[in-house]
């Protein structure tokens, strides 16, 4: 299989791929909806006209939420098209005044949000992670809760404040104890922190409220994944969290990848199930395979110095699967919809160096973590950027999802 468009070595977008994104150029800022192709992108409403009728208006919508709502079948079409197109002697191939108008260089695009991003769900499911922050926090004879090996845990987050690739973030303000049984204090965030996570796009036929989506069916709603980091805010989230959970630790802002690689396109990297030695209600039983390998990485690059990658995970870590998160999500009859976000929660691994977070890296802060420029870390400093990259690979194909990376801005001065 191979297409027309040149593909660079080692690249993330070769045609086995085909991830969906948003962009706009200079010339022309209406938003618009893309596959990543090598260092191209191949401008779908620009092409839509070459799509199967039930398809095009989807193509030439500013956001990929209808092609969402369309369910599996359409996926599966829309990706087979863009592939016949993308191959050499292809339709696209023979008309060079389409192509002149619908492959853009990537230096020449802004990426956008992929989606309208309805709600926001992360999710708890790294055991190594959890075993990590209970350790902390109870010792290691409390470190998981009782209730964790029996449904996958997780919060509703906030879909206002995540932004794409490359978004700075700023430092939080807020309310720290500094010294535990001391008063609080109100400052800027002292130990701000990113978490390795991935994230998966709802898509799909909408469950009505009430009905809940059935384990053999959830599957049919998961349109892709992204990398995404959840940025963090140790000191605040310590102070607040009792008794309701996460709150403004966690809506300083959200960075995920622009690129959404589509579930096909990882189906080579499948493999099994995280091992539940917990006999789980059968609601949550699954018998199909759903677990990804998939290569994850951090790197901090400190301004003015080069970039460290500071830790090697992978999402085949995550105990619980994308499609138990989905039937217990819903269980209780809550309705998703397409556009929704759901994230992995912290992707840590078994050993020290693939924990993913400063948090476990540091262990809470008791560590120092040793950058090539010469410094040293223990949270996130101002004028930081965090990169996380990922990439599954096997018999020489590489799918990749690009970049997921922000630069921290100092605190607005109180
Ligand atoms: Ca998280």
């Amino acid at each position: 299989m191979s297409s027309f468009v040149a593909i660079p070595e080692g690249s993330d977008f070769p045609i086995e791929n085909l991830p969906y994104g948003v962009f706009s150029t200079v010339q022309n800022p209406q938003k618009r909806i893309a596959v990543a192709i090598g260092d191209s992108v191949l401008d779908l409403h620009a092409v839509s006209g070459l799509y199967p009728p039930g398809v095009q208006a989807a193509l030439k919508s500013d956001s990929l939420n209808l092609l969402m709502s369309l369910g599996h079948e359409a996926w599966t079409l829309v990706r087979y098209t863009t592939r016949e197109l993308l191959l050499k002697n292809s339709r696209l191939h023979e008309n060079p005044d389409l192509q002149a108008v619908a492959l853009i260089p990537q230096s020449e695009i802004e990426l956008h949000l992929p989606a309208q991003i309805g709600d926001y769900t992360d999710f708890y499911s790294s055991i190594h992670h959890a075993t990590n922050v209970g350790i902390m926090f109870r010792g290691k004879d409390n470190a998981l809760m009782p209730n964790w090996k029996y449904l996958p845990v997780g919060y509703h987050g906030r879909a206002s404040s995540i932004v794409v690739s490359g978004t700075p973030i700023r430092r939080p303000l807020g309310q720290t104890v500094p010294v535990d049984g001391q008063p609080p204090v109100f400052g800027p965030c002292r130990t701000l922190d990113f978490e390795l996570e991935m994230a998966f796009f709802i898509g799909g036929p909408e469950n009505k409220l009430g009905e809940r989506i059935a384990i053999e069916d959830a599957w049919k709603h998961v349109f892709g994944f992204t990398l995404m980091n959840d940025w963090s805010a140790r000191d605040i989230q310590k102070w607040e969290y009792i008794p309701l959970g996460p709150f403004t630790s966690k809506n300083l802002g959200t960075t995920i990848s622009p690129w959404i690689v589509p579930v096909a396109a990882l189906e080579p990297f499948l493999v099994d199930n995280f091992p539940q030695d917990v006999d789980v209600f059968p609601y949550l039983r699954q018998l199909q395979k759903f677990n990804f390998d998939i290569n994850l990485e951090v790197a901090i690059k400190p301004e003015n110095e080069p970039e460290t990658t500071i830790c090697r995970s992978n999402y085949k870590n995550l105990y619980w699967t994308p499609l138990q998160q989905i039937t217990h999500h819903t269980v209780t009859g809550c309705n998703i919809r397409p556009g929704d976000l759901m994230a992995s929660g912290t992707i840590s691994g078994e050993t020290e160096d693939s924990y993913g977070s400063m948090l476990e890296l540091s262990w809470k802060g008791t560590k120092t973590v040793n950058l090539n420029g010469g410094s040293t870390r223990k949270f996130i400093q101002d004028g930081d950027e965090v990169v996380i990259r990922g990439f599954c690979q096997k018999n020489g194909v590489r799918i990749g999802f690009g970049e997921c990376k922000g630069k921290v801005l100092p605190a607005i001065p109180l």
